[in-house]
């Protein structure tokens, strides 16, 4: 049967991956290419188009429209720019749709893509950070299915097939630690965005890269999973485990651990979501046990990785906090990168703003509306900005 697909992020490294999955399952052959969304790269967004004949390449960014415009001279694909135009493409009805734009940014397509039901490819983990009770409501409203993309919660997801999840009592997510994983509390402290980038075993977009090694993302992902799974965050536990290849696992009451294992490659979790709930061959060398010959784990220091206690925080909070501390998480990154403050600036900065914002108004009881969200959002980045100010004056 022939789909139609969407990817949202169709350039970035979750987006690629997708495409060259597609490929492999018949191209042009197997799906109707709806819509494929970029950013600054709009070479490889028409070249994406081109070959998978898309109705629509939409760039986010309004200045890169005329390139891309030329670059689809001929083809009929219909080009459009900035963030109301991905809105639209959004609303094209698809079967399967990739939800892998970065940050905050993809929390409205996403949103948008589940009112025509269908099948929500999860990798934007911002969207259950930020908007997790009204992502679901959402989906529940017009019937549609949110798969996770992030590995850990795709393990999660396949090791609980077949399983009552009210009998699970440990959601358990490794983190590779990052590239920083020994480093001291001075190393980490003069840390720098080329430093943060350059993942020992994932090959990902810069900011989720940097994330791992703050440990933003497994804090980022540590909420992902209490708002997906809609858990007792007591039950959420992080392991480091240097080899990404347990990519996490969940406990039974009946005290079994059940893992989900392979090679660090995305396409791993973005090849199930694709062919859920039946499985395919994927393009992936298969795990050479003998080869690793060990498996390591050790427990998380939250004295020099806090991201992860904030977490904890942010689930207990729940409601708006997600939002707050994301964006608060987005700003103080964009900070770094621009080398205003330091690495370590990063977590004191948005345990600053967070718990500012959850002493200042009560979070949990505020509705949670795309509308409420996006202010949140916006606030919270001024609010940051000015504390990256303040920082650097002082
Ligand atoms: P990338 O930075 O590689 O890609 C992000 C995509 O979003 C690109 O297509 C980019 O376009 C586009 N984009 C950039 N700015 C905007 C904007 N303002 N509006 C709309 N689109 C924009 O990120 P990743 O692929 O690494 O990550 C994507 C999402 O998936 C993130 O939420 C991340 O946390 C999550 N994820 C990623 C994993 C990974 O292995 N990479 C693993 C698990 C989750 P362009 O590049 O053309 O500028
Ligand atoms: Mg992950």
């Amino acid at each position: 049967m022939r789909r139609r697909v969407s990817i949202f992020g169709s350039t970035g490294s979750i987006g690629c991956n997708t495409v060259d999955l597609l490929r492999h399952q018949g191209g042009v052959e197997s799906f109707d290419v709806i819509a494929l969304t970029g950013g600054a790269r709009v070479d490889l967004l028409a070249r994406q188009a081109r070959e998978l004949e898309a109705e629509i390449a939409v760039t986010a960014y309004p200045e890169h429209l005329k390139t891309l415009r030329q670059a689809l001279e001929g083809t009929g694909i219909k080009a459009a720019a900035g963030p109301e135009a991905i809105a639209e493409a959004a609303a094209r009805e698809t079967d399967w749709t990739m939800s892998a734009i970065g940050g905050c940014a993809g929390l409205e397509p996403g949103l948008i893509s589940l009112k025509h039901g269908g099948i929500l490819a999860l990798a934007n983990k911002e969207s259950l950070v930020t908007a997790g009770p009204l992502m679901l409501a959402t989906a529940q409203k017009y019937g549609a299915t949110i798969l996770p993309v992030d590995s850990e919660h795709s393990a999660i997801f396949q090791a609980l097939v077949g399983e009552d999840i009210s009998n699970v009592t440990r959601m358990i997510l490794t983190a590779s630690g990052g590239p920083f994983r020994n480093w001291s509390h001075a190393q980490l402290a003069a840390a720098t965005p080329e430093q943060a980038v350059a993942h020992p075993n994932w090959d990902m977009g810069k900011m989720i890269s940097v994330d791992s090694a703050s440990m933003f993302n497994k804090a980022l992902e540590m909420i992902e999973a209490k708002e997906f799974y809609q858990v007792d965050p007591k039950i959420i536990e992080v392991i480091i485990h240097p080899q990404s290849v347990v990519h996490s696992m969940i406990g039974h009451v009946d005290g079994t651990l059940m893992a989900h294992m392979g090679v660090p490659d995305m396409r791993f979790a973005i090849g199930y979501a694709l062919n859920w709930p039946k499985r395919r061959s994927l393009p992936i060398k298969n795990l050479d046990l003998a080869a690793l010959g060990a498996l390591e784990f050790e427990a998380p220091d939250e004295q020099r990785f806090p991201p992860l206690r904030l977490a904890r925080e942010v689930m207990m909070a729940g409601g708006l906090s997600g939002a707050v501390f994301n964006a608060a998480k987005e700003t103080a990154y964009g900070a770094f990168m621009a080398r205003q403050i330091g690495f370590l600036d990063m977590a004191a900065l948005v345990e600053q703003v967070l718990s500012a914002e959850i002493d200042l108004c009560d979070l949990k009881s505020t509705t949670i509306d795309l509308e409420t969200v996006l202010s949140v959002d916006q606030q919270v980045r001024i609010k940051t900005a000015e504390a990256v100010k303040l920082r650097q004056a002082s």
